[in-house]
């Protein structure tokens, strides 16, 4: 099965007048090991996509698979340890704790489960993200670069199958976006990690092995355009 799958998926905002379809009965595929970027114009329904396929935020109908798992047959809680257990999802807005240290930032998906962090594992992730004399520091003490490096730290900490980015180079001079999009595109080349990012950056999106066009909810245009193969 691919890693992750939206299979007719609407999501619709609000109701009456004000309704605001998102998601236009969308159906996408994400294979395992494979490194995706989601491109398209502001409103186009990528954030909503990114959020529903890692069960953050539900489908009005549809289905979104994470393997063989149907997410709308999953309660909340299953949902959460889902989650906990195979996604690391880099948020937009970062959605660091601000009482916690960068260092327990990061490793605070292990900690909700109950499990020690690799140290090494740590060490290469916080050095390979430039962040390693930053650990001590909470977050107010951190520029919005080295948030979004901390974040991107806690998304890859647990090695999950599935890694999900909301524009993770948004805050990033080039230098810092390199450094990052490099250690994602680690994780899919070494690990055999599945990576979905949403950007508007078209050098991010050349790290990924094949680009999702989006337009009103919909995806209008794929690249590399899908085989006769993979669309079978
Ligand atoms: P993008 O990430 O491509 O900018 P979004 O997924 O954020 O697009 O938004 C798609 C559409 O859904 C937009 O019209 C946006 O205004 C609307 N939308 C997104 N989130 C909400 C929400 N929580 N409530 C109401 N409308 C929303
Ligand atoms: P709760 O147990 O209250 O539902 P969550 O597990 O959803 O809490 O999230 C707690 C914190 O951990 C949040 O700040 C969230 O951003 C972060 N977090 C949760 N799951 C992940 C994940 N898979 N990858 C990265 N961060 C996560």
């Amino acid at each position: 099965a691919p890693a992750a799958r939206i299979i007719d998926g609407t999501k619709i905002y609000g109701s009456g007048s004000t309704a605001v379809r998102a998601l236009d009965a969308i159906s996408a595929e994400f294979a395992a090991g494979a490194f995706t970027a989601i491109m398209g114009p502001s409103g186009s329904g990528k954030s909503t996509l990114l959020h529903c396929l890692a069960g953050l935020d539900r489908l009005t109908s549809g289905q979104v698979m994470i393997g063989d798992d149907d997410l709308s047959r999953l309660d909340d809680k299953a949902i959460t340890l889902l989650r906990r257990e195979r996604i690391g999802f880099v948020f937009q807005a970062f959605n660091l704790v601000p009482t916690l240290t960068a260092r327990e930032n990061v490793i605070l998906p292990l900690t909700l489960g109950g499990k020690k962090p690799d140290r090494a594992w740590l060490s290469e992730l916080a050095a390979a993200l430039g962040i390693t004399d930053r650990l001590a520091h909470r977050p107010a003490e951190l520029s919005g670069g080295q948030q979004q490096r901390v974040a991107t730290a806690r998304a890859l900490i647990t090695r999950p199958d599935l890694i999900f980015a909301d524009e993770p180079t948004g805050n990033l001079d080039s230098k810092s976006a390199a450094e990052l999009l490099s250690q994602i595109r680690r994780a899919v080349d070494e690990y055999g990690q599945t990576v979905v990012m949403v950007t508007h950056d078209p050098r991010a999106a050349g790290y990924a092995d094949r680009v999702l066009f989006l337009a009103d909810g919909r995806v209008v245009r794929e690249l590399p355009a899908p085989t006769a193969d993979s669309v079978l």
